[in-house]
């Protein structure tokens, strides 16, 4: 670890915490958008640890996790290696209380992040890359569904057999349900900040928080709980592992299955919670028109789970209202594969 670290305009020594931008974009009105960055040095060596949240402009929990852990709970004295802190990945978005830029309604996780003469959201991410992401050496990419009854979990990508034993260490000391791919990314698909991270050799973990809109729990404690298990596990603060508690968790290995579609257009109710069990062919939700005519019955496609209900799902945001159109999200389906 060197002795200064510098990301965007922070620049620390060990034993030191800073807080400034990491330089984004300029609007017409000549006023800039930045992305707020902080950076703890610790005194001692290990790894840089980046923990983002925001990355979608409506899912606000994790700028409370990375508050706790950075502002409360972890101290320069007591870390080896070090902290940044980005409490809102998307700028664009969150000014508008938006899921993706205001913009260009861009995904700056889902653009390309390697050119710096890009688009808009593509600078955003390009800029999230040169200065945080590629200078970690572990990464925590804090998401949340909206409704508060969503199933807490994480999702990893273990295809790259340089970076699988971090990312599995990493999920087990968060120690919440997970979702598993064994795929590798292929190499046409296009350098997002995921992509590039793990063609970089760079563990990351998609932890997905729920009540995306409020600051709440048990996300604020479940969050804090995981990043500092992180850190253990990793030697960057002392202490044992907490397990997770107070939330429902589907151990071991779990896949995801598909998205299951609205064919019809209405209200939709909801009969079974996310995290329970569902065995193919069960009903789980029903769509019925204005008139209250059920025009619907949602199947479940297989025996497994489903993690959250996205309903309202339009302008590739998810978690509006609670009606659907044809071909909406209706729910992320999941399967348990062993313990
Ligand atoms: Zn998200």
């Amino acid at each position: 670890m060197p002795e200064k670290i510098r990301v965007g305009t922070v620049e620390v020594g060990r034993g030191e915490f800073g807080k400034g931008v990491i330089r984004g974009i300029e609007l017409a009105n000549c006023v800039s958008i930045d992305i707020p960055v902080m950076v703890m040095n610790g005194v001692e060596d290990g790894p840089t640890l980046l923990l983002m949240s925001t990355q979608h402009g409506i899912e606000i929990q994790g700028i409370e996790v990375i508050r706790r852990v950075m502002r409360e709970i972890v101290k320069p004295e007591m870390l080896r290696g070090a902290l940044i802190g980005i409490p809102v990945g998307n700028p664009l978005a969150f000014m508008h209380h938006k899921y993706l830029s205001w913009i260009d309604d861009l995904d700056v996780g889902a653009v390309r992040a390697d050119n710096p003469m890009g688009n808009t959201t593509e600078r955003l991410a390009y800029a999230l890359w040169s200065e945080a992401w590629s200078k970690s050496n572990l990464i925590i990419n804090i998401h949340c569904n909206t409704r508060p009854d969503s199933l807490i979990y994480q999702w990893i990508n273990v295809g790259n057999p340089n970076t699988r034993d971090a990312v599995w260490r990493m999920a087990k000391a968060i120690g919440v349900t997970t979702i598993v791919s064994e795929e590798p990314v292929p190499e046409w698909a296009p350098p997002t900040l995921g992509n590039l991270a793990y063609r970089n050799n760079i563990p990351v973990v998609l932890f997905e928080l729920i009540d995306g809109r409020w600051i709440s729990e048990p996300s604020t404690s479940v969050g804090v709980r995981g990043v500092l298990n992180v850190m253990k596990e990793f030697g960057m603060i002392d202490g044992a592992i907490e397990p997770q508690e107070g939330i429902t968790i589907i151990p071991g290995v779990n896949r995801f299955y598909g998205i299951l579609r609205a064919n019809r257009g209405g209200i939709i109710r909801f009969l079974k919670k996310p995290g329970e069990f569902i065995r193919k062919g069960e009903t789980v939700s029903q769509i019925y028109d204005l008139y209250g005519d059920i025009v619907e019955e949602v199947k479940m496609p297989v025996d497994g789970y489903i993690w959250a209900y996205p309903c309202g799902q339009s302008l590739g945001t998810s978690g509006g209202l609670q009606v659907v159109q044809t071909g909406a999200n209706i729910g992320y389906v999941f399967t348990h594969e062993k313990d």
